[in-house]
């Protein structure tokens, strides 16, 4: 597949045009950053490590009846995706208290919730990516009432699968970021990303964190935690 003009630079990946209109080919970078774009850094290999388990994570999930956006790896940093217009919601699925959800509520970081819950923000970087809920969406016209019941459903079984894949890597899933869109015909499919920048991964025995919390606080051993847990996914996938 042949790669045309480049159409957008993230923070984390770029997104390049290719010859067929209904595809794209995404370039996983090694670039970071954290709080709304104020800390930057590199992670070198974080790249082709969340290229590959983005990947092999999304495949799982296709197989388990969530469509995804994925069709094929090109190389280790590149894969080809099904364009879609991403839906501007991040979905955030909760396990277990950490992070924006501790601060907000006042709560210690580890309070393992009854059942998981689920958060949309509005994906705009200019207003800092708000919370919203459902009848926020709705009225700002971002999602219509079935999809927002579609991406609630697929987020929530992607949980249930994503939980018990981790856990065979002695792995405890704590929050992850979803984002969606619609391909040509409109269908709803899972797209962007599912990796230790966008899940909080932490060692079922020791509580040590294996994500982008490493980079987030400074706790060092960024590199080496992104090779743990991806050598992990591959023994056990
Ligand atoms: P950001 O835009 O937050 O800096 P990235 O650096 O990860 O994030 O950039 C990738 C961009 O591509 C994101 O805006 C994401 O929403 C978008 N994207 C992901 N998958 C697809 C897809 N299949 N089709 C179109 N856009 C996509
Ligand atoms: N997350 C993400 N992108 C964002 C915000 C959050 O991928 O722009 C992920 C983050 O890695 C974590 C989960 O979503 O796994 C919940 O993040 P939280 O709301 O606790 O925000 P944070 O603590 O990162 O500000």
């Amino acid at each position: 597949m042949e790669k045309r003009e480049q159409l957008y630079e993230g923070k984390a990946k770029k997104v390049f045009a290719t010859e067929d209109p209904e595809a794209l080919i995404v370039s996983y970078k090694d670039d970071a950053t954290a709080f709304n774009g104020l800390k930057k850094g590199t992670i070198a290999g974080k790249g082709i490590i969340n290229n590959r388990m983005s990947n092999l994570l999304m495949q799982k999930l296709e197989r388990l009846g969530i469509p995804t956006h994925f069709i094929r790896e090109l190389s280790d940093r590149e894969t080809l995706v099904k364009k879609v217009e991403i839906i501007p919601l991040e979905v955030i699925v909760r396990n277990i208290a950490a992070g924006s959800f501790a601060k907000n509520y006042g709560v210690e970081e580890g309070i393992v919730f009854a059942a998981p819950t689920i958060e949309f923000s509005y994906k705009n970087d200019a207003l800092g990516d708000p919370l919203l809920n459902e009848y926020h969406a709705l009225a700002l016209g971002l999602a219509t009432k079935e999809e927002i019941e579609t991406i609630k459903k697929y987020a929530f079984a992607a949980n249930a699968a994503l939980k018990d894949i981790w856990k065979l890597c002695g792995v405890t899933l704590v929050d992850f970021k979803l984002e969606f869109g619609r391909t040509a015909d409109g269908t709803v499919v899972l797209a962007d990303e599912i990796s230790p920048d966008t899940s909080r991964l932490w060692d079922s025995e020791t509580k040590e964190k294996l994500d982008k919390d490493r980079f987030r606080r400074d706790l060092g051993g960024v590199e080496e935690a992104y090779q743990e847990i991806m050598r992990r996914l591959k023994e056990n996938l």
